[in-house]
């Protein structure tokens, strides 16, 4: 008789845990292609024999490191809490789907497993593994054994989840709602002529994270930071005013849209190839954020829609430029505890050390809206 271990590394991860369940339910969802076909995605499998063949026992959490992979690891622990996300997610990996699309249901597959605490080797493996392969094939830039940013690598999840539901959405004419659209806030620049002072709006864009600028202070505090983003700048002779061809204007930043998850980022300078250090000293933020709201900025921003904020998720960075570390702090939904995920070291940890980690981005989530009359 195979006692437990043995049985665990003789398992195929594929056959005996690729069913994906919904977090705490224990319901099977329809998951692979409606009409039966075979997905043919499969994991690097040198990389994957390789690493459910070390010593590594089970583990109740965390995700281990494959090789240069702590940036996506922090990545999935802070999607797996993102309010939405994954159910988000979850409902839209029942349509069929082409071979270059099916790294969403993989990404849900880990999810999962982090919301669920099952993130036992080697199954965790193979699902990291293929997903590794998966979205390579969707960004080059993401390919095994090589350091990346954790930013960069968000960023390119979201657009490519929008990609893939624009397809669906086409393909099976539904009514499908986008994961990455909780993430997705609006920009647009307000341009004020100094001479008659009419405003004029151009430029709208969309924004999945907003790079906040350093601001000369003792301590600088992260409200300084996005006013510093925002303010105002006087542009010579490059826009003249449409209404008296002025041309000089002031030109500022406005948020047209406030993100349901409003995602910050501290500058970090892209050094040599891939690697990435931190340019300034790390602001000063608390567990809540209200907008624009704080101190004086309220005086000076126009009317509208402002949104108060809760922070959940902190990606934190350490490292110079030729290596660097990536790791996560995470509020769990379900205890509301905060933890530090650092690979597969998950350990439960108070709020003052998430307050004055080396923080490179921060999640942070709307709770509630005010308006400004
Ligand atoms: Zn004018």
């Amino acid at each position: 008789m195979k006692n437990e271990k043995e049985e665990e590394d003789s398992a195929d991860p594929k056959v005996s845990k690729s069913s994906l369940r919904s977090a705490g339910s224990g319901d099977a969802i329809a998951a692979g292609c409606s009409d039966g076909r075979q997905h043919h995605i499969e994991p690097n499998m040198f990389l994957f024999q390789h690493l459910t063949h070390d010593e590594h026992g089970a583990r109740e959490t965390g995700l281990p490191n494959l090789g240069l992979t702590c940036y996506r690891n922090s990545v999935y622990q802070v999607l797996a809490e993102s309010p939405n996300f994954f159910g988000t997610l979850k409902g839209t990996i029942e349509y069929d789907m082409t071979e270059k699309e099916e790294w969403t249901f993989t990404l849900c597959e880990i999810l999962w497993r982090i919301l669920s605490k099952s993130t036992l080797r080697p199954d965790i493996d193979y699902w990291l593994c293929r997903l590794q392969t998966a979205f390579a094939a969707v960004d080059t830039s993401f390919v095994e054994y090589r350091q990346n940013d954790s930013l960069s690598f968000f960023t390119s999840l979201m657009c490519g989840i929008t990609d893939v539901l624009q397809k669906r959405r086409k393909q099976y004419s539904v009514k499908l709602n986008d994961p990455s659209e909780i993430f997705r806030g609006q920009l647009h620049d307000k341009y004020t002529c100094c001479k008659c002072k009419q405003t004029e709006y151009h430029a709208t864009s969309d924004f999945f994270s907003l790079p906040l600028p350093t601001v000369e202070s003792q301590i600088p505090k992260i409200g300084d930071c996005l006013f510093q983003f925002l303010s105002a700048e006087t542009l010579k002779d490059v826009f003249l005013c449409s209404f008296c061809n002025h041309g000089i204007v002031e030109k500022e930043i406005k948020i047209k849209k406030y993100p349901e998850i409003l995602v910050l980022q501290f500058g970090m300078v892209s050094g040599r190839e891939n690697f990435f250090q931190r340019a300034h000293k790390v602001p000063k933020f608390g567990e809540d954020f209200n907008g624009l709201s704080n101190n004086i900025h309220l005086t000076k921003i126009d009317k509208g829609e402002f949104s108060k904020y809760t922070l959940y998720g902190v990606i934190a960075h350490t490292g110079g430029l030729t290596e660097g570390h990536y790791y996560a702090y995470v509020k769990r939904l379900d205890s509301e505890e905060w933890e530090l995920c650092d690979d597969s070291y998950v350990h439960r940890v108070d709020v003052k050390e998430v307050l004055c980690s080396e923080a490179y981005i921060l999640f942070y989530h709307k709770v509630e809206k005010f308006f400004k009359a």
